[in-house]
Formats: structure tokens, C-alpha cells, sequence
């Protein structure tokens, strides 16, 4: 069985992709009410559409949303192998410093903490990134220690280009169509919301938008936000025996009655929390905003059953208070929907193994751009980009773990070739 394996000098291709792509600005703003919500993410946008046709890619192009999308067309006889999309999202986390990235390239790491030369005090700790003992001899990327790196999801974005790259010159391969998007504002809840999925032309598609070696993520929260809005009743405290009702002091109750056992700080794996996050008010008003998150519908309305309860006996202990809760859907898990027709998954689970890697298949306790592109019509499983710490002045990323994410990548378009849409 044939397995890829990245040569020196295409690994050295590969870093130098990764390292132009950090050095640009992409942040996105979760403030911001454009789309994209920062233009700057546009800049890199351009330089990939510019890089994709240098590329061979002739229909390469940024529409206005800042989608950048292109065709590698495939070799194959017309139909035997359905398009396959492979997705990395542009911008980059905008809670961490994000402008200015330094990155610092160390070659044969040879362990222990790494020094980082923008903050000397607080080198990037091996106690807390123990993956790091697992990348002795490796290349490592960090940032200086100010900024984050922005490999979460820019090397996602060099491993794809380097796939595309990796194919055009060696026409000998056989492959069917890819279909490239970078997306912007995935950081921010947006990534999909002008996604056009018909035009994008795919069924199948996988996000590089995963950590550690071998990760595949087919699986991710159903997630809803509940908004709790009470109303109370003013009066001058002085005189308010018997009259007052404290929105303030209704909301602490609901809070107060939300099950213990399920909050995020009391959850892992596949348990499932009812998060009160957001909390404004005054004695007439107050909103109580809460993420609901489980794997399962079933889990989901259980969750918000716990809320409805909680705001029932509250309602009970301050008579006169009005409470109105309102559910609002956010995404759902992309695994529902991939089960439907799994071979997306395990066609990528067969690569990843074929090439000698332990898949490693776990939930996301959270949503990607493929929770919702997968209920839009295009199956994202998300598959590792060797990137570590994401969102982190100590994000750092491994060269071979990346050069690995590429070759699984070659890999998937292989078992595709041969299996076609079988
Ligand atoms: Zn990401």
C-alpha cells in the first residue's frame, strides 16, 4: 500500500507558507457587525487566490464576502470520484493579541520548556504542553510570547496549499476534483453564514482545523443560547416593604437552582452543561444569558428543562415577577448528520491509519465551521493540523506534524480515487 511522505525540501516549502501566512493580520471582531467583521483578513484572502493560481488553479477567487475558493480539477475519468472540498478558516482568535506575530522557528527541538524571546520571564512550559515530549527532533513554531501564533487556522491553510501543490506536480497520482475554501470569521460564530454550499459544488469536505497528530473530530456539540429576561419592580427602598420585587435578586435564584453537575466547570467528554455566561440588570430588569451545550437533542432539552424548572420555582419564590425565557438554536452535532452517509469519515479514519498514524476520534465540546456546514449540505468531518495551545500566547505548532496532516490529506485523496462514492 502506498503511503506519502513529504520530502526535506517540501517540508521546508510547507514552513515557509505557514511563516508568510502568520506574519499577516487576520483577526476577526466579535464587535464588529461587517462581514467579514475585520477587512483585513481580505489581505490574506488575496494573497491565496494570488497563490492559488500560481498554483494551476485557474478559476481561484475571493468573492465579497471574503471567501476564497478554487478548483484543483482531478485526473480521473469524469463522475468515478465525487468532488471532495478541503476547508481552513483565515482569521484568528481575536481574545489574544493577534498583530505583529513574531514567530520563532526552532529546529531539532531538543526538549524542555522553550524560551520565548518577547517574554523571557515565562518561557512556553513543557508541564503544561505536554505534547511538546512528543516532538523531540521536530521543527517547533512559537511566537515570541506576545501575540498568538495564528496556527489555529493558518496551518491549516499551508497544509491545504501544500496538498494542492504536492498533487500539481505529481500528475502521476490519481485523484478526483478538490474544491478549496478559505473561510473567514470562525472565530467569531460566522464562518458559514454566506458559505455558498451549492456553488461550493461538494458533498464531502474536511476542515484542517484540528490539534495533535492522528485527530479527527466527527463529532460536536448541539448547542443553543437561552435568554432569560425578568421583570421586577422598583420602588424607594425605603418604603418598599412588601412591594419591591429585585429583578437582580430573581436572576441570583435562577442561578442559584441551575444543577451543579452540569455546568462547564463541572463537565468533560461527553457530559453536558447549562452555562449561565452573561448576567445585566437592575432592580426592574435583569437578563440572565446561558449556553446550553450537549451531543444529543435528547440532552439538550433536558438541559433547558433544568432551566425551565429553576425559573419556575423562582417565579414562585417572587411572586409577581415576570420571566420570559426565549431559546434561541445556535449549531448542532455534525455527527447526526454525518452517520447519515459515514464514509466521509471512514475513508479519512483508513488514511490516517494507512499512513501508520493512530486516529484519534473525539467530540468536540464545541462547534466548527462543519457543525453547521454538515446541516447545510456538506459533510465536515475536521482533521488535525498539528497545532497546539490554540488561542494562546503559548500556541506553538510542529513542522512534522503538520507535513503528517498533508499526507493524510494525500492519503484521503487516495482512498477516494480508489473507493470512489462507493
Ligand atoms: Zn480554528
Amino acid at each position: 500500500m502506498k503511503t506519502f511522505t513529504l520530502e526535506a525540501l517540501e517540508k521546508q516549502v510547507l514552513l515557509e507558507r505557514f511563516l508568510r501566512y502568520v506574519r499577516i493580520d487576520t483577526q476577526s471582531d466579535d464587535e464588529s457587525s461587517t462581514f467579514p467583521t475585520t477587512e483585513k483578513q481580505k489581505d490574506l484572502g488575496r494573497l491565496l487566490v494570488q497563490e492559488l493560481e500560481e498554483l494551476g488553479c485557474d478559476d481561484a477567487a475571493m468573492d465579497r464576502w471574503g471567501y476564497v475558493t478554487a478548483t484543483l480539477p482531478g485526473n480521473l475519468p469524469a463522475e468515478q470520484v465525487p468532488v471532495v472540498g478541503f476547508l481552513a478558516h483565515m482569521d484568528t482568535y481575536p481574545g489574544t493579541p493577534g498583530g505583529g506575530v513574531k514567530p520563532q522557528v526552532i529546529r531539532d527541538y531538543p526538549g524542555g520548556d522553550i524560551a520565548l524571546p518577547g517574554t523571557p520571564d515565562q518561557p512556553l512550559p513543557v508541564a503544561k504542553n505536554p505534547n511538546l515530549a512528543r516532538c523531540l527532533g521536530h521543527t517547533i513554531v512559537t511566537t515570541d510570547g506576545t501575540t498568538l501564533l495564528g496556527a489555529d487556522d493558518k496551518a491549516g491553510i499551508a497544509i491545504i496549499m501544500t496538498l494542492v501543490d504536492w498533487l500539481r506536480t505529481h500528475p502521476e497520482t490519481p485523484h478526483g476534483p478538490l474544491r478549496i475554501g478559505f473561510t473567514p470569521d470562525e472565530e467569531v460564530g460566522h464562518g458559514t453564514d454566506h458559505f455558498d454550499v451549492a456553488a461550493f459544488g461538494a458533498r464531502y469536505a474536511y476542515t484542517v482545523d484540528g490539534a495533535e497528530l492522528g485527530e479527527i473530530e466527527d463529532e460536536s456539540f448541539c448547542a443553543d443560547t437561552a435568554i432569560v429576561t425578568i421583570t421586577g419592580h422598583e420602588t424607594h427602598p425605603g418604603h418598599a416593604k412588601g412591594t419591591m420585587i429585585n429583578a437582580v435578586r430573581i436572576a441570583s435564584a435562577i442561578v442559584e437552582r441551575l444543577p451543579q453537575a452540569h455546568l462547564p466547570e463541572t463537565t468533560a467528554g461527553r457530559e453536558s452543561f447549562l452555562h449561565p455566561h452573561h448576567l445585566n440588570g437592575s432592580v426592574t430588569q435583569a437578563e440572565l444569558k446561558l449556553l446550553v451545550r450537549a451531543f444529543s437533542e435528547a440532552e439538550l432539552a433536558q438541559r433547558e428543562a433544568d432551566l425551565a424548572k429553576a425559573v419556575s420555582e423562582a417565579q414562585a419564590a417572587f411572586p409577581g415577577c415576570v420571566i420570559r425565557t426565549v431559546i434561541k438554536p445556535s449549531y448542532r452535532n455534525m455527527g447526526i448528520k454525518i452517520a447519515e452517509d459515514p464514509k466521509v469519515l471512514d475513508y479519512a479514519l483508513e488514511a490516517i491509519t494507512r499512513q501508520g498514524i493512530t486516529p484519534l476520534r473525539k467530540p468536540i465540546r464545541g462547534g466548527t465551521d462543519g457543525s453547521r456546514l454538515s446541516y447545510m449540505g456538506l459533510l465536515t468531518p475536521n482533521l488535525f493540523d498539528g497545532a497546539q495551545s490554540y488561542h494562546s500566547v503559548h500556541e506553538w505548532v510542529s513542522l512534522e506534524w503538520m507535513a503528517a496532516s498533508v499526507e493524510c490529506c494525500l492519503q484521503i485523496t487516495q482512498v477516494w480515487a480508489e473507493k470512489g462514492g462507493r
